[in-house]
C-alpha cells in the first residue's frame, strides 16, 4: 500500500491550484480506471485532488454544436437526445464501452485519459518502457494479440483502449483545458501521442492542466455517422479493432468524410488518406473497399496480430456501407 493524501474540491480554482507544481498529485474523477491502476501498483500519486464533485456536468448547446462537461458521465452523454440525434457516433461509442455501472462513474475527462490496456503495462512484474522508461517492452517479443498494427515504434506498440475517443477524433472535437497558465484548446487529433521514443507520455495535456470540457462541432457529416466495435466478447471487452466513420452525401456521391480506427495504433488513428480516397467519391461498394485498403495502408503486424488488418479492412467495408444507408433528418 503506498500512502497518498485525498482532497475533494467543489471549487475548479482551488483544484487547479492544488494539483499546480506537483509531480506526483492527480486528480480523481470517476476513479474507475486511476484506483484500479493504483490498487495494482501501476501507479502511486502521492496527492489525490477529487473533482468529481466540481460544477463541470453540464451537456450544453453552444454556437455551431454541443459543449460536453469533462465531468459529465459516459451514461449521460451516451444517453442524451443531442448526443443521440447529431453525434450517434459518440453515443454508439459509449455504449459499446464497459458495462452500465462503469459507465455511470466513468466521465468524460477520464475517459481521454485512460491508460493502455497492455498485459505488461498492467503487471508490474513485467519491464515496461511506459510505466518505467528505459525498462524495455516484453510485448514486442511477447504475446502481443492485442497491440498496434499503426504508428509503432522500436519502444513501445501499445493501443489506445478507448472508444469515446475512436468517435470524438472522427468528429473533429476540441478538448478545452484550464492551468495556473490561463485556458487553451487542444484539437482531438493532437490530443494523444504516438508512442516514439517517449511512450511514458500518453497525451500532450500538461500533468497539471484540468481537462474542463469537449466541444463537439455540429456538420451534416456528425448525423450521418456510426461505430462498429469488435472484440472478443459482445460485451464487456475492450476492441480488437474499431471504427467511428462519418459521411455527408449528396446526390450518391460523397462530399466529406472521417473516419478513425481504434485498436490499431496507440492514438485513435484517423485516416486521413482513407478519406481522400472517400472525398468526392461514389457512395458505392468499390470506394469502400479502396477506402478500407487506405486505411492500413503501411500497417506494421506483430507476431500475434497480423489478423488485425483483414479485420480493420472488414470493419471498415461494413461501417461504411451502414453509414451511407442510414436515415439522417433535420439540420446539422
Ligand atoms: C472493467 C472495465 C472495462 C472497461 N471497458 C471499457 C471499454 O470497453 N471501452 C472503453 O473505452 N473504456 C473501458 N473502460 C475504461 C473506462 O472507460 C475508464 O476507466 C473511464 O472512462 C475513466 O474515467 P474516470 O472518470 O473513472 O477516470 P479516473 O479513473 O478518475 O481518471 C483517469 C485519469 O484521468 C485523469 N483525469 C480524470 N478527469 C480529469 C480531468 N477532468 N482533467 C484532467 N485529468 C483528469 C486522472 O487524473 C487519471 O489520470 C473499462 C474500465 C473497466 C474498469
Ligand atoms: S507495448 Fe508499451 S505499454 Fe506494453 S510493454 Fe511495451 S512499452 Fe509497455
Amino acid at each position: 500500500m503506498n500512502p497518498f493524501t485525498y482532497k475533494r474540491t467543489t471549487d475548479k480554482a482551488e483544484a487547479i491550484r492544488e494539483v499546480a507544481g506537483k509531480t506526483d498529485a492527480k486528480f480523481l474523477a470517476g476513479g474507475t480506471n486511476l484506483i484500479d491502476l493504483m490498487k495494482m501498483n501501476v501507479q502511486s500519486p502521492a496527492e489525490l485532488v477529487d473533482i468529481s464533485r466540481l460544477a463541470l456536468k453540464k451537456i450544453e448547446e453552444i454556437p455551431g454544436g454541443l459543449r460536453l462537461g469533462a465531468l459529465a458521465s459516459n451514461s449521460e452523454v451516451a444517453d442524451n437526445k443531442l448526443v443521440r440525434e447529431r453525434f450517434p457516433v459518440l453515443s454508439e461509442a459509449l455504449l459499446a464501452g464497459a458495462s452500465p455501472q462503469l459507465r455511470n462513474m466513468a466521465t468524460v475527462g477520464g475517459n481521454l485519459l485512460q491508460r493502455t490496456r497492455c498485459y505488461y503495462f498492467m503487471d508490474p512484474a513485467f519491464p515496461c518502457n511506459k510505466r518505467v522508461p528505459g525498462s524495455g517492452c516484453p510485448a514486442i517479443p511477447g504475446y502481443n494479440r492485442i497491440h498496434a498494427i499503426l504508428g509503432t515504434s522500436d519502444k513501445c506498440i501499445a493501443t489506445h483502449p478507448s472508444d469515446m475517443c475512436v468517435a470524438l477524433a472522427a468528429l473533429d472535437a476540441v478538448i478545452r483545458v484550464e492551468s495556473p497558465r490561463g485556458a487553451r484548446q487542444i484539437p482531438m487529433t493532437d490530443f494523444h501521442r504516438l508512442p516514439g521514443d517517449t511512450p511514458h507520455i500518453d497525451t500532450n495535456l500538461q500533468p497539471d492542466e484540468l481537462i474542463v470540457a469537449v466541444d463537439l462541432p455540429s456538420s451534416p457529416l456528425a448525423r450521418r455517422s456510426r461505430y462498429l466495435k469488435i472484440r472478443d466478447r459482445a460485451q464487456y471487452a475492450f476492441a480488437l479493432v474499431s471504427v467511428a466513420a462519418a459521411l455527408d452525401i449528396e446526390n450518391g456521391r460523397i462530399k466529406a468524410a472521417r473516419l478513425a480506427l481504434g485498436g490499431v495504433a496507440h492514438k485513435p488513428w484517423r485516416a486521413l488518406e482513407a478519406e481522400q480516397v472517400l472525398t468526392g467519391a461514389p457512395a458505392s461498394a468499390q470506394s469502400f473497399a479502396a477506402a478500407a485498403e487506405a486505411a492500413v495502408r503501411g500497417a506494421q503486424p506483430q507476431k500475434h496480430n497480423a489478423f488485425k488488418i483483414e479485420l480493420a479492412k472488414r470493419a471498415v467495408v461494413r461501417i461504411l456501407d451502414e453509414v451511407a444507408n442510414m436515415t439522417t433528418g433535420g439540420a446539422a
